[in-house]
């Protein structure tokens, strides 16, 4: 069967949405060729004020996925707002990540030369499987081996909650994680241990509630040097059982 229809030059852009705040700022991110995956940051690419009308546009979305569920928002008391409130929760807060800054840290000179690694955590990490939107939430420990500059330990957990703040992958998210420490403090050793519960494997699909998955990432000297590596790990296992008591 042949048909008739032409077919549509594919530049990417709908002219019709043209409109769309969704649709502007996805042309700023082709022209600029910057990447916008789901765990990508594209908070330096979105104007002032473009985030209200994004939060209008995505409540538009997810009005109509209600509807295509055949739920009666239009007289359902529950789900009356469920629309603007899932849009805020995606944009400012459970995906927050990807929308807005990252949080301001401020690193300082190193002046002491400290060189003995530490450990912060656990810090609480909760994020979204990239592949069903559903939590992932579990804890997190970094260690340091301090380079030419430091930030305040509270900083970590400000830029871990930033970072897991979009939809992931637990291995790709640590990683991400320790691309941004690096840049933040240039430490000589990094590592990072995550261990969190996969909501997708808990709520759905195999419903196995009593599995965690736990990876880890490690760099510089905690790569190099095994007892580095081994000390950091022996660390966060005092920690562990530390708060198992
Ligand atoms: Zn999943």
């Amino acid at each position: 069967m042949t048909s008739n229809t032409p077919i549509e030059n594919n530049n990417n852009v709908n002219p019709l949405s043209q409109h769309l705040t969704s649709e502007v700022i996805r042309s700023r991110l082709l022209k600029e060729n910057i990447s916008f995956f789901a765990n990508d940051n594209i908070a330096d690419h979105i104007e002032p004020g473009e985030i209200t009308k994004l939060e209008e546009e995505v409540a538009d979305k997810i009005r109509d996925l209600l509807r295509s569920l055949i739920i009666d928002i239009d007289n359902d008391h529950n789900t009356l707002e469920t629309a603007e409130r899932v849009a805020r929760m995606y944009i400012n807060e459970v995906f927050k990540g990807r929308y807005h800054k990252q949080p301001k840290v401020t690193s300082f000179p190193n002046v002491k030369n400290l060189d003995e690694i530490y450990t912060v955590g656990p810090m609480t990490i909760r994020s979204a499987c990239s592949h069903h939107f559903v939590p992932i939430i579990g804890n997190c420990w970094i260690g340091i081996k301090p380079g030419n500059r430091v930030i305040g330990l509270s900083k970590f957990s400000r830029v871990a909650d930033w970072v897991f703040s979009r939809p992931h992958i637990q291995e790709e998210a640590v990683m991400i994680l320790a691309d941004e420490i690096e840049r933040l403090c240039e430490p000589k050793g990094l590592g990072i241990i995550v261990k969190a519960d996969h909501y997708c494997m808990k709520l759905r699909g195999v419903k196995e509630s009593h599995c965690s998955m736990v990876n880890s990432v490690v760099r510089g000297d905690f790569r190099h040097d095994p007892s580095l590596k081994q000390e950091f790990f022996e660390l966060v296992r005092q920690q562990e059982t530390a708060l198992s008591r």
